[in-house]
């Protein structure tokens, strides 16, 4: 099933499926008719999520079970639409178990943010937080969210009458591969998340003295290149020597850049993120005091700017150990972590309790054509979560 969809596809390596394009319309034809076969009532809301619902006794709550249909551009076949089928897969598995809620598998339609620079409108616009101006961002053709929505077939001025918040929601549920290498290292299949990790970015510049780099003699130079490697090293070790701290910097510009010349400024981005926020919050201050420290020692100017944050969100407790106790009945003990990845759960926080079931994957590598999930692997979460709904029955 995930390779009839992996083939909704624009182009090779790997699968490349963009929000509102012809290769989510195949990929939609092909989810609604996994729903229909399940006995699910199947329809898509303004946001473009195919939803399909299983109803419960009446005025009942109801459960949550989702994930992304979209993919990063020459990406793997099982990051986020295995979250869509797994859960299918456990509704067909209990299709006479009578359930005392009503149950609702969920294909969002963008959750990568990779045609339009924002991401999670689908889940956001059920939890409330969904903020309509940015309707009007555009993706590198020039296409607005909303006229590609339009030409898509939905209603993007339906979206505020999504929110769920004064409905009886149960919580959300999210199957998801890991994205890391924690699970297929200690060869577990499944792991329970405990949280999603919160993230903050700082945008630092460092200003040096540039220079002709065969005439300036090394004693004396004000290179910001040079104090940039020292930031680097810091930031590693720091968040190394740091339980739960993960700090990168990806993103360095060096100006002018230049084969012959001492660089005279440099700028970049550090990215914080870790599940506890404290964690997260003093080391940062810890990173940052000590390259201004680096800095002063060797005479360059130093700014840095807080440029986003993002809280960590609990995973709530009841339905991560309802999960923990489903992926033990199948003989197997769940091993619990942190999701250091953003999902569509993330943004359900708003609206609910959420939990998150992670299947392993080979070598931890996904957002490549090699990802990979085993059949096994995704059977043991089919079976999570159907011992999941007796649990919570
Ligand atoms: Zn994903």
């Amino acid at each position: 099933m995930l390779d009839d969809i992996a083939s909704c596809s624009d182009g090779r390596p790997g699968v490349t499926r963009l929000p509102f394009t012809s290769e989510h319309h195949r990929a939609a034809a092909i989810i609604k008719g996994w729903m229909e076969e399940t006995g699910l009532a199947v329809h898509m809301d303004a946001a473009g999520t195919i939803i399909g619902r299983r109803e419960g006794v009446a005025d009942g709550p109801t459960l949550l079970f989702g994930s992304h249909q979209d993919s990063v551009r020459n990406g793997g076949k099982y990051d986020g639409i295995m979250g869509v089928l797994l859960p299918i897969l456990a509704l067909r598995e209990i299709k006479n178990l009578s359930l005392p809620f009503s149950v609702q598998v969920m294909a969002f339609a963008d959750e990568e943010g990779v045609r339009f620079p924002t991401a999670l409108i689908g889940s956001r616009a059920l939890a409330g937080s969904f903020d309509p101006s940015a309707l009007e961002l555009k993706d590198q053709d020039g296409i607005s969210i909303h006229d590609a929505m339009v030409e898509f077939g939905l209603r993007p001025d339906g979206i505020e009458s999504l929110d769920l918040r004064n409905r009886s929601i149960i919580g959300y549920v999210e199957t998801h591969i890991e994205q890391g290498p924690v699970l297929d290292n200690e060869n577990v299949p499944l792991g329970v998340v405990t949280a999603i990790a919160g993230i903050e970015r700082h945008h630092i510049s460092l200003r040096g003295i540039a220079g002709h780099a065969g005439t300036t003699p090394m004693r004396g130079r004000q290179d910001p290149l040079t104090c940039a490697a020292e930031f680097l090293l810091a930031a590693e070790r720091i968040a190394s020597e740091t339980p739960d701290l993960i700090a990168t910097i990806g993103k360095l510009n060096v100006l002018p850049n230049a084969v012959n010349v001492i660089p005279g400024e440099v700028s970049m981005i550090l990215e914080i993120r870790s599940a506890v926020d404290r964690v997260r919050e003093q080391g940062g201050k810890s990173i940052i005091n000590e390259m201004r420290e680096i800095a002063a020692g060797r005479a360059i100017d130093f700014t840095c700017r807080k440029t986003y944050t993002q809280r960590a969100v609990p995973c709530d407790a009841k339905l991560k150990n309802l999960l923990k106790k489903a992926v033990y009945s199948s003989h197997y003990e769940a091993k619990e972590l942190p999701s250091g990845a953003t999902h569509d759960a993330s943004a359900m926080a708003d609206l609910c309790p959420i939990a998150m079931l992670f299947v392993r994957c080979h070598g931890g590598i996904s957002h490549t054509p090699e990802e990979l999930a085993e059949e096994a692997d995704m059977q043991e979460a089919v079976n999570c979560l159907v011992n999941f709904l007796k649990l919570l029955k």
